[in-house]
């Protein structure tokens, strides 16, 4: 693999570090800089994405017939490491990598024309409703019925996990229209506002205090037959079309900005002992663990890159692969930083983590996310396909020789 950059991603990566030097004003940032969860508070990440948009920047990933920037894959990484180095939010997902391919793939030219834009420009602010009480790993045994009457779909049941429901106004959705011998042909896509009569959203409090996932109640829901998205039954197919992106992205620029927070603080010397944290071998080797950790992942993404870059396929188990070892890497890193705060650690630092709240941080710098961070990021092995799920995926690609 050639790692290098080239002249244009040189180019590249100053032109987008001028936006950010420009655009990134003090209020994103400092409301960035309150993020603990995988997403910015809507009142700053929907301000940011406007501008990303506004600069014809809204959707790295998408292609420019779209209104995508149609940027090659290391444009991509380019732009993800240096929005991450100078702390910009980060942008509710759900619209922009899960549902919009689904909908330039799937969807009908009148899909397109309506929701596309709207995603981009985060007037849709979308919830992900796939997980039921009992169907998480096995999502194809879900329950939910929508039945069939007139030119509406009448669902009743509820989703679980719901993440960011309590902000969407449009939930898109895996739905069963019919009882199959084979419980995968009877699943179907569609969306709904997320104010429709019948729908109620109630909270999930995680264990980082923070309110980011919901258990979603629909009772008799009226969906129209226009907000399906392609033919009754495929819904086991986009499901796993869409669940590609989900699990594809980019771990190391993160997992390192943590791991950066935690060498600046453990260098500071205890101000009663004088000791360093830095010089104890106990978290010399955590660090160094989390740290060779992260390095390999940042050279697997590299290698992705520039699989990508040069038309090479990356491989299917990548997805996996990439899953597995960034979430795993980037929660050694979130406990190094933890660690490295010392007592600081522990400091319930909730209030200030609040958007607008101006209860000042505790501790030295960086000092506010880690603890957050860290307890908020034990799910990240969970969702989207817990781990164990991708392992045994990655041992059928061994099993049928697609893995040598
Ligand atoms: C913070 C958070 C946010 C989420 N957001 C959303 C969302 O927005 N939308 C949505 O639809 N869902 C969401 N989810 C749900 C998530 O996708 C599920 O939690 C996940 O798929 C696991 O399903 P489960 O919770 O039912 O656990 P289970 O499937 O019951 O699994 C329990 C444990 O058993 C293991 N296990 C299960 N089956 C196997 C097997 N065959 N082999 C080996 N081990 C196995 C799992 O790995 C896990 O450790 C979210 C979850 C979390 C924690």
């Amino acid at each position: 693999m050639d790692a290098r950059l080239g002249d244009t991603h040189v180019r590249f990566r100053q032109e987008v570090r001028a936006f950010l030097d420009r655009e990134l004003t003090g209020d994103i940032r400092e409301g960035a800089r309150r993020q603990a969860g995988i997403a910015a508070d809507p009142s700053v990440g929907v301000a940011w994405q406007k501008k990303l948009n506004a600069h014809g920047w809204g959707a790295p990933a998408w292609p420019k017939e779209y209104g995508g920037t149609g940027w090659d894959a290391a444009q991509r990484q380019i732009f993800d490491e240096e929005c991450i180095r100078a702390g910009a939010p980060s942008v509710w997902v759900s619209g922009l990598q899960l549902l919009g391919p689904v909908v330039m793939r799937f969807g009908t030219s009148e899909q397109k024309a309506f929701f596309l834009p709207r995603i981009l420009d985060s007037e849709h602010y979308w919830a992900q409703g796939f997980s039921e009480p009992g169907s998480g790993s096995d999502l194809a045994s879900l329950q939910m019925p929508a039945v069939r009457d007139g030119d509406d779909y009448v669902v009743s049941g509820t989703k679980i996990w719901t993440s960011h429901a309590h902000w969407a106004n449009w939930i898109f959705l895996l739905v069963r229209t019919e009882k199959t011998a084979n419980k995968r042909d009877g699943i179907t896509f569609m969306v709904t506002p997320a104010d429709a009569p019948g729908i109620t959203v109630q909270p999930i409090i995680s264990m980082s205090g923070e309110h980011e996932t919901n258990q979603v109640f629909f009772d008799n829901v009226r969906i129209p037959v226009r907000y399906r998205i392609g033919a009754e039954g495929q819904g086991w197919d986009i499901a796993k079309y869409l669940l590609e992106f989900e699990r594809s992205g980019a771990y190391a620029a993160l997992s390192q900005s943590y791991l950066d927070i935690a060498r600046r603080n453990a260098r500071i010397p205890d101000p009663v002992t004088g000791e360093r944290l830095w010089d104890d071998p106990c978290f010399r080797r955590d660090y160094a663990d989390a740290q060779l950790r992260v390095t390999a992942q940042s050279w697997t993404e590299k290698r992705v890159i520039s699989a990508l870059s040069s038309g090479k396929n990356a491989g299917d188990a990548l997805a996996s692969i990439l899953k597995v070892r960034g979430t795993e890497a980037q929660q050694a890193s979130f406990e190094v930083s933890v660690t490295s705060l010392g007592a600081f650690g522990m400091a319930d630092q909730r209030e200030a983590l609040r958007p607008g709240s101006n209860t000042p941080p505790i501790g030295p710098e960086g000092a506010l996310q880690p603890t957050a961070r860290h307890l908020n990021g034990r799910a990240a092995s969970i969702y989207g396909g817990s781990n164990e799920i991708q392992r045994n995926i990655l041992f059928r690609f061994i099993a049928d020789g697609r893995i040598p």
